[in-house]
């Protein structure tokens, strides 16, 4: 038997169409990966640049990259010829430097913005009153080279489903309101990204269009 196609193929059927499925594939092995992509998953997060570059090498080439993890300025140059979307943009000098790496390559990069909405102190993503008072609308047209597709979140670490259902409402709110402010005519800004192993059931009945899930499909990761 085949676990891993096995459980992408049960999440699918349980995912509505409306939700894209990114199989985080951080710490799992080629042939891990290899086992998702014959079961027909061809969307995978990465949280590390020089993991996803080694491994996107190794891999068939019509596997669509996602970055979920913090990127530092340095890295933008590698990350940005091999992504179709980073979804942990967290600060306006870093869509500054995608958008000016994407224009060297001739690329249009897919970027979310990561929203804190997580209690921890350490999660990384713009606060709550920048995604509403920044004018976005301003800056994309100064960056023609990357699209602002919706907004990524986090939510806490804990049992408290109540909690996380608050916190992933309170970023899908964010994303409606945004959309009106700063993207109501723009039909790509259509993108929610919230929702992992542990919460995904509840990510989604609160609106969201895409999940992060790694644990649910390999198993527990050991490192
Ligand atoms: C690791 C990770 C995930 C997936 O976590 P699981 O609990 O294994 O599903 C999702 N999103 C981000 C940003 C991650 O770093």
């Amino acid at each position: 038997m085949n676990h891993i196609a096995d459980n992408i193929i049960a999440l699918q059927r349980k995912l509505p169409r409306t939700v894209s499925l990114v199989v985080v594939s951080k710490t799992r092995t080629q042939n891990e990966i290899l086992e998702a992509y014959n079961a027909g998953q061809h969307i995978f997060g990465e949280n590390r640049v020089q993991e996803l570059l080694a491994k996107k090498r190794l891999l068939p080439d019509d596997i669509i990259w996602h970055l979920i993890g913090h990127l530092q300025t340095n890295k933008v140059k590698h990350i940005v010829p091999v992504v179709s979307m980073i979804e942990s943009v967290d600060s306006i000098k870093l869509l500054s430097l995608i958008n000016a790496e994407a224009a060297n390559c001739q690329r249009k990069i897919d970027c979310l913005l990561q929203v804190h909405i997580a209690e921890e102190e350490v999660k990384t993503g713009f606060d709550a009153k920048e995604i509403e008072t920044v004018d976005w609308q301003a800056i994309t047209l100064l960056m023609p080279n990357i699209r602002i597709r919706g907004l990524m979140g986090i939510a806490t670490f804990t049992d408290d489903r109540q909690k996380v259902r608050s916190e992933f409402r309170s970023l899908a709110s964010m994303f409606r309101s945004l959309k009106k402010r700063c993207f109501n005519d723009v039909p790509w800004f259509n993108e929610l990204s919230m929702g992992m192993s542990g919460d995904w059931e509840i990510a989604v009945e609160e609106g969201s269009t895409i999940i992060r899930v790694g644990t649910i499909i390999f198993g527990k990761r050991i490192n």
